[in-house]
């Protein structure tokens, strides 16, 4: 056992109380997530004061954090929503955003989702590539309208991140280059059935450094000049999401910097920005609960096995993402432990080398920041009941999810034995 400096042992702060947390786990059992819905309200004002008087619009990106009572409160705040699938448009819809604040994103949209959003009326469907262009044109022409759209633009920039969360380099498979996206600017502004009403770029997730947005925005406000002097009614200037949170020490981008690089390459152009944070709104907002069920040793490794899992939180697993993780019993006398789940592969960890105290068996575990990609990125790998998800607003805690149960999971498979 060895002492390290108290400075470095990441505390539970805000809402997430020990002893509500406690109550928490006891009410709803382990593993569980919570949500802190004020810190998630205070980011949300945050990223909004940042962009000061201009005409913004923050569209909070669902798939971060899809929970209805999540998206709710944001919408209770005027959020906008930006969605990538036809289940998560009605689930902003089923949440009370209004369906002009909704756009619609993603590499892969269907024929029956790009015309159920042209049914909704959403503010506008962010395109990936010419076929996608063509075949919403044909939906909007069988069903009589003009489908407002945006095109998004990849602007070869690397975002310096991780490189599976990094979509803006030409390598990734998001969006057109500046060239092509001109010819279906053109496209779009000479048919019937389009009105490109946007431009978006979206370079990346947890994105730490300003230096790749100001060029990003930078070659893309050049594209909107030259489309705006060819006429082109564009509105909205879609900056993506991406914006990074601390996980441990990382110093990341702070919401008015970001916002001025974005207005010092917006000079001259009058148009609504819109900001697709995901990640900064709800990432420190959330921890998840868990109960140590084990304790081993071997090879002078330590091992914690915990309730939780890679099916619950696949980040450590998925990205090699750090996350603290904070004992409830305080103590200095820590040692370097892994702590791991029960699924049985070897990826499965939500720690390695984290500084724990001597714990019990049934000690709770708080994994921090893990409201954004923890749940929404949840599986039922092992036949593991998705967990719970509960809620703190002004100290009160409810469940915002029931906990999976078995029946659920076979509900789908058994009719067929
Ligand atoms: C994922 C995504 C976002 C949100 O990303 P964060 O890193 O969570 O802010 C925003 N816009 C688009 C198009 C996305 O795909």
């Amino acid at each position: 056992m060895k002492n390290i400096e108290s400075q470095n042992i990441p505390k539970l702060d805000g809402n997430f109380d020990k002893d509500l947390l406690q109550k928490a786990a006891k009410e709803f059992g382990t593993p569980l997530y919570v949500y802190d819905l004020d810190r998630i309200q205070e980011k949300y004002e945050q990223i909004k004061a940042a962009f000061g008087g201009r005409k913004t619009m923050i569209c909070y990106a669902l798939k971060a954090n899809s929970n209805l009572s999540v998206i709710k409160k944001l919408a209770s705040l005027e959020s906008g929503a930006d969605c990538v699938s036809l289940g998560e448009i009605q689930r902003a819809i089923l949440a009370g955003i209004p369906k002009y604040k909704i756009i619609y994103s993603g590499v892969g949209k269907q024929e029956f989702e790009i015309k159920e959003a042209l049914k909704y009326g959403i503010l506008f469907i962010n395109v990936e590539s010419k076929e996608e262009m063509l075949l919403v044109e044909a939906c909007a022409k069988e069903l009589g309208i003009s489908a407002r759209i945006s095109v998004r633009v990849n602007p070869d920039i690397d975002p310096q991140t991780h490189p599976y969360i990094s979509t803006g380099l030409k390598e990734n498979k998001f969006g057109v280059s500046i060239e092509e996206a001109k010819a279906l600017y053109l496209l779009a502004h000479n048919s019937k059935y389009l009105e490109p009403v946007g431009i978006h770029f979206h370079i990346g997730s947890q994105l730490t450094k300003l230096k790749p947005i100001a060029e990003s925005a930078q070659k893309i406000a050049q594209l909107t000049h030259s489309l705006l002097a060819l006429k082109m009614d564009i509105k909205f200037f879609d900056v993506g999401g991406g914006i990074g949170i601390t996980y441990s020490d990382e110093v990341t981008i702070k919401p008015y910097d970001y916002a001025q690089v974005i207005l010092e390459e917006l000079r001259g152009l009058d148009l609504t920005i819109i900001c697709e944070p995901g990640r900064f709104i709800v990432g420190n907002s959330g921890i998840f609960l868990t109960k140590v069920l084990y304790q081993k040793e071997h090879q002078n490794k330590r091992f914690v096995i915990v309730d939780g899992a890679m099916n619950d939180l696949i980040r450590p697993s998925l990205y090699n993402a750090y996350h603290q993780i904070v004992p409830f019993v305080e103590s200095q006398d820590v040692s370097p432990t892994d702590v791991v789940g029960p699924i049985c592969e070897s990826g499965d960890y939500l720690g390695k080398n984290i500084s724990l105290p001597i714990l019990q068996n049934g000690d709770l575990l708080a994994v921090l920041s893990a409201g954004a990609y923890g749940f929404s990125m949840a599986s039922n790998y092992n036949t593991r009941p998705r967990c719970a998800e509960v809620a703190i607003e002004a100290k009160k805690m409810r469940l915002i999810r029931k906990r999976e149960s078995i029946e659920d999971l076979i509900a789908l498979e058994k009719d067929y034995l």
